[in-house]
């Protein structure tokens, strides 16, 4: 199988990631039983979850992105860990559809534009890192644009395609490309020129792996290096040990009422629908040491 990932740089200046997700799409719209329109939404995050997540260094990194705008589709959750692994939910996944003038999905009515976008990396520091910032369109490629410059100063342009067939994904990826400090003006000027180029995202990645999108369109400079050629793959990383942890955190009186009442604790995974059940002496032993 062809790596859905690539990492490419132009003379250590420039940094093109791109990540090519169709059956990812396709595998968020059948766990979590998607409308097109969440469809549309939860992929475009999703995409972005792979492209940040494979900067993560360690693998056992791990960040989470929340996005609400307020709108019909509610929030809007992906994670992605050092490992390529991303996974995503949507508050309200059975959202109807809403079609502009021109009959293409509006996914900013959907997602609302009065919101923000949390980010929360895990990368081994004391504190976990937080950004956070306002929405602008309510389309996800430019809110993720603006997070980037605004939140961690980075410079770069993001283009986020899906196309749909019969409910299912039939083509997308995203492309996001970074400016690194001290770049050669020149160069930028004429990545700028690309950029006004890289337009129809879903038709890019038709058959097309990462690497022949980035190539298609950065061959053309001279010290393209690709970097890194890998797989992002959609999988929940919960266990019995993460939920335990959530039930502690709940206190003891709690996770006992709860057991008093419903004769257990179940906990379905958001991310993969897995659900895990404790019964009375399993919760008990959880608050013995
Ligand atoms: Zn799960």
């Amino acid at each position: 199988m062809n790596a859905n990932y690539c990492r490419a740089m132009i003379n250590n200046m420039v940094v093109i990631s791109a990540v090519e997700m169709k059956n990812i799409a396709n595998k968020a719209v059948k766990l979590h039983n998607l409308s097109p329109v969440a469809a549309e939404a939860l992929s475009r995050t999703l995409a972005v979850a792979g492209l940040m997540g494979k900067q993560l260094k360690n693998t056992t990194d791990y960040m989470s992105i929340t996005l609400n705008g307020g709108g019909p589709l509610g929030s809007i959750t992906v994670a992605a860990n050092g490992k390529g692994e991303i996974k995503g939910t949507i508050d309200n996944p059975s959202v109807e559809t809403e079609f502009n003038d021109e009959g293409n999905l509006t996914v900013a009515n959907a997602v609302g534009k009065d919101g923000k976008i949390t980010v929360v990396k895990d990368i081994g520091l004391k504190q976990p890192f937080v950004g956070t910032t306002q929405l602008v369109s309510g389309e996800i490629a430019q809110d993720f644009a603006n997070y980037f410059v605004v939140s961690e100063q980075q410079p770069c342009a993001l283009t986020i395609g899906f196309s749909w067939k019969k409910g299912k994904c039939a083509s997308g990826g995203a492309v996001l490309v970074q400016v690194l400090p001290g770049c050669d003006p020149k160069l930028l000027f004429d990545i700028e020129t690309t950029l006004y180029a890289m337009d129809q995202m879903s038709y890019q990645f038709a058959n097309s792996t990462a690497r022949q999108v980035i190539e298609r369109f950065f061959a053309c400079y001279d010290g393209l290096t690709v970097t890194d050629e890998s797989f992002v793959n959609y999988k929940c990383d919960c266990s019995t040990k993460r939920m335990q942890r959530l039930i502690r955190s709940l206190g003891k009186d709690e996770a006992m009422d709860i057991v008093a009442e419903q004769g257990k604790i179940q906990i379905q995974c958001h991310f993969c629908n897995k659900t895990y059940n404790f019964d009375a002496q399993s919760v008990q032993k959880l608050f013995e040491n």
